[in-house]
């Protein structure tokens, strides 16, 4: 009999495959307690542990291949740097003293303090870091009970497999023997195992609890990491059903593929620019995966975060340096630090108690306009740079005009400084407006005066909207690009770029939805960044559609009052056109 059973998707594509179910060993930890004179050696069994688990981790890390994505590498990095934390082993050491306890003991209580930490974490994806510690703990446990790490996944090729979690160590293992899919017991979207399976295109289910006790090895599965559905044991109809999911589905793919490089024309010849957003010069080369395009949104402050304080100018211009030649004469969009709220660094944060509501505080532009001399640094790199391609220099957060005229003669400023200096910039670099605070949206027009250009940063721009946080599950619900205060918003800024003439983009993710492009077109938006793996999909509906068509349409949904009524048309939009 078939059964169904659902989980987090969280790598699209279907696949089928026989099950293999990973069983780890239970490591029983146990307090003893220990003679004063029994602590030296324990100490010493401890750090002997510590030295094997950074063998083991040395040893994976050399026997990566050498097409493995960079980002998983730096997942063993981080489990290698966890074992050198004062956290781990001064603490498990300090335990050990102050308890006289085994070693076994003393780690328990320390990683149970480290995940309370994790746990107490406001960011989602910060909260998931837990998982990490748990990992290497679980393996400094192992070489203190002197198990082995045994590969016994001896035949792996096609397998789906089965766990109740996977390291990021396993994860590499498992790429090696070709796996077809897998689910896990526990995770979720932003854990580690989830990133690691959207980047190695595994398709993977994460959070199907009780998973080892539904499905065995040998079992026959269907895996359909789109919806997060598993069936075991398909009948001959679902088999059927899924394959030729899974074919149309590898049709689609080499078709969307045989788009790069093609112009984004929609059938009426109206032209349209597909960017893609990045947040290091590193993922320019995701994007020319699938097309020769530019960026049109660069957001800088991961690499604040990177560093964990504002970086030097020339820390900037090499950052900026190494995108700009990897675009290879494509233009590049740098959008100014937006720190504040979610995205945080120590220096910041330890200027001054957090505030009540950081997504309405000293965010962003804000905080750059309070502190111009240490922004200066970030204009000046983004003007040098300039002058090696080109470059535009985008704002996030402007609420007011006042804000824009501060900004545009601190730019003045720079160039001063540069010219002073005899460097070489753009002397006419694009400088552009994220609208993202509805204010700016209700005043668009002023902006759009002053201004070179426009982008819509719907992310943002759909919070302050409908007063809800974005990153707040319980609010979630109400999360909906289709408000027609949203689309109301949206519009009045495509339509003010189009009387002063000046480009209007939309880089916030409602520009990488493909349930949105068509509406999105016949709103008049000729100017998307997108994720790169969305790109070509966007494209095909661009080739596909009718701006002309598409407007009249539009016109009557944004006149609609009612959501569902919007969302219903929305649809039929892409069915009927
Ligand atoms: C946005 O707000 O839509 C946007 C693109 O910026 P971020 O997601 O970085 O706030
Ligand atoms: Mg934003």
């Amino acid at each position: 009999m078939s059964i169904y059973i659902n989980g987090i998707g969280v790598s699209k594509g279907i696949t089928t495959g026989f099950a293999y179910v990973i069983t780890r060993e239970q490591i029983d930890v146990t307090q003893q307690t220990l003679r004063e004179s029994q602590l030296k050696n324990e100490i010493r069994r401890f750090t002997k542990a510590l030295a094997k688990a950074g063998e083991q981790l040395h040893n994976i890390k050399k026997n990566i291949s050498k097409n493995t994505p960079k980002d998983i590498v730096v997942f063993i990095d981080t489990h290698l740097l966890m074992l050198e934390d004062p956290a781990f082993n001064e603490g498990t050491i300090a335990n050990i003293k102050q308890y006289s306890c085994n070693a076994e003991w003393a780690l328990h209580l320390q990683s149970e303090r480290l995940v309370q930490v994790f746990d107490e974490m406001e960011d989602p994806y910060l909260r998931t870091r837990k998982d990490d510690v748990l990992h290497v703990v679980n393996r400094i446990q192992k070489c203190l009970a002197k198990k082995e790490q045994k590969n016994n996944h001896a035949k792996l090729n096609g397998r789906i497999i089965i766990a109740d979690d996977l390291t990021p160590a396993d994860t590499i293992m498992l790429q090696h023997q070709k796996i077809a899919g897998f689910i896990t017991e526990f995770g979720g979207p932003l854990s580690h195992t989830a990133i690691i399976a959207r980047n190695l295109g595994i398709p993977a289910i994460v959070g199907l609890h009780h998973a080892k006790q539904l499905i065995h090895s040998d079992d026959m599965l269907i895996l359909d990491g789109t919806q997060g559905t598993v069936i075991n044991t398909p009948d001959a109809l679902s088999l059927k059903h899924y394959n030729r999911l899974r074919l149309n589905q590898l049709t689609k793919r080499r078709l969307l593929n045989k788009l790069s490089g093609k112009p984004a024309t929609t059938q009426d010849k109206v032209a349209i620019t597909l960017h893609c957003n990045i947040d290091r010069p590193e993922d320019i080369k995701t994007i020319k995966k699938y097309d020769d395009t530019g960026v049109g949104l660069y957001r800088t402050e991961i690499l604040y975060i990177e560093l964990n304080q504002w970086p030097d100018e020339n820390t900037h211009f090499k950052t900026y340096r190494r995108a700009i030649s990897a675009l290879k004469g494509k233009p590049l969009t740098i959008r100014t630090m937006d720190l504040g709220a979610d995205k945080e660094i120590q220096d910041i944060a330890k200027q001054g108690p957090m505030a009540h509501n950081p997504a309405m505080g000293l965010r962003a532009i804000r905080r750059c306009l309070k502190q111009p001399e240490k922004f200066l640094p970030q204009l000046l790199a983004i003007l040098r740079v300039s002058a090696l391609g080109p470059v535009r220099l985008m704002i996030p957060m402007l609420t007011n005009v006042e804000e824009v005229h501060q900004l545009l003669s601190l730019i003045d400023e720079a160039k001063k400084i540069l010219k002073n200096r005899k460097v070489a910039f753009d002397t006419r670099l694009p400088v552009g407006a994220m609208i993202e605070v509805p204010a700016a949206a209700l005043a668009v027009d002023a902006f759009a005066e002053q201004l070179d250009f426009l982008s819509i940063g719907t992310n943002d721009l759909i919070q302050y909207t409908l007063a809800l946080d974005r990153i707040d599950e319980e609010v979630n619900y109400l999360y909906n690009p289709l408000n027609p205060a949203v689309l109301k918003l949206i519009y009045m800024v495509i339509e003010a770029g189009n009387r002063a003439n000046i480009p209007v983009s939309m880089c916030g993710e409602m520009a990488s939805d493909t349930q949105y492009t068509r509406l999105l077109l016949g709103m008049g938006l000729k100017y998307f960044s997108v994720q790169a793996n969305t790109l070509l999909e966007i494209k095909h509906i661009i080739i596909n559609s009718n701006v002309q068509k598409l407007k009249k349409k539009a016109r009557l949904i944004l006149a609609m009052h009612e959501n569902s009524e919007i969302e219903a048309f929305t649809k039929q939009l892409n069915l009927n056109h």
